[in-house]
């Protein structure tokens, strides 16, 4: 069934706010106007709740998260993006090929104080998977991270 996924992230981003805003992190979201999509509109928020958590958490007080949603065609082929950017502690080059792996978390002694098991990025993949699309991150220790997933639009 078609759901709006516009009104749907724009609602788990309402929701996510007052997490945001404990930390004085400015959280703002970019949407096209219209987004009619046919997956599980279940999976596709939990997707967004996942990624824009970890962006929260892994950025200190004062910073900012931006979430962009975008309908793009590349060379024919439809597709959605989804981008959530922080400007956070970031993810060192050694730890990055295993972040999407079930339990890994980056330097325990680091992230320990933030609780967690390791599990969100693990199942953000099997979602993204489960859509046939592809996730990825650009990150730099200290600046930020950026996690960016595609996903077919034309046979979704
Ligand atoms: P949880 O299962 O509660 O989400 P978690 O956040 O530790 O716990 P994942 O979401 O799978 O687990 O993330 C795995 C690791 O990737 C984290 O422990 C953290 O080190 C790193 N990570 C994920 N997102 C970010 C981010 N936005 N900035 C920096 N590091 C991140």
């Amino acid at each position: 069934l078609p759901f709006d996924l516009r009104e749907a992230a724009i609602s788990v981003v309402d929701k996510l706010q007052p997490l945001a805003r404990a930390k004085e992190i400015n959280m703002e979201m970019h949407v096209p106007d219209e987004l009619r999509v046919i997956w599980d509109a279940e999976k596709m928020m939990q997707l967004l709740v996942l990624l824009i958590e970890n962006a929260i958490k892994y950025t200190p007080t004062g910073g900012a998260v931006v979430v962009t949603l975008a309908d793009i065609t590349v060379k024919g082929e439809r597709s959605l993006t989804i981008e959530v950017r922080d400007n956070g502690i970031g993810i060192s080059p050694e730890a990055l090929p295993r972040i999407f792996d079930r339990f890994y978390r980056q330097d325990k002694a680091r992230t320990r104080q933030t609780g967690g098991h390791g599990l969100g990025l693990a199942i953000a993949k099997n979602i993204v998977e489960m859509g046939r699309g592809t996730i990825r991150v650009d990150s730099k220790e200290g600046e930020g991270s950026t996690f960016t997933v595609r996903l077919p639009l034309a046979g979704e």
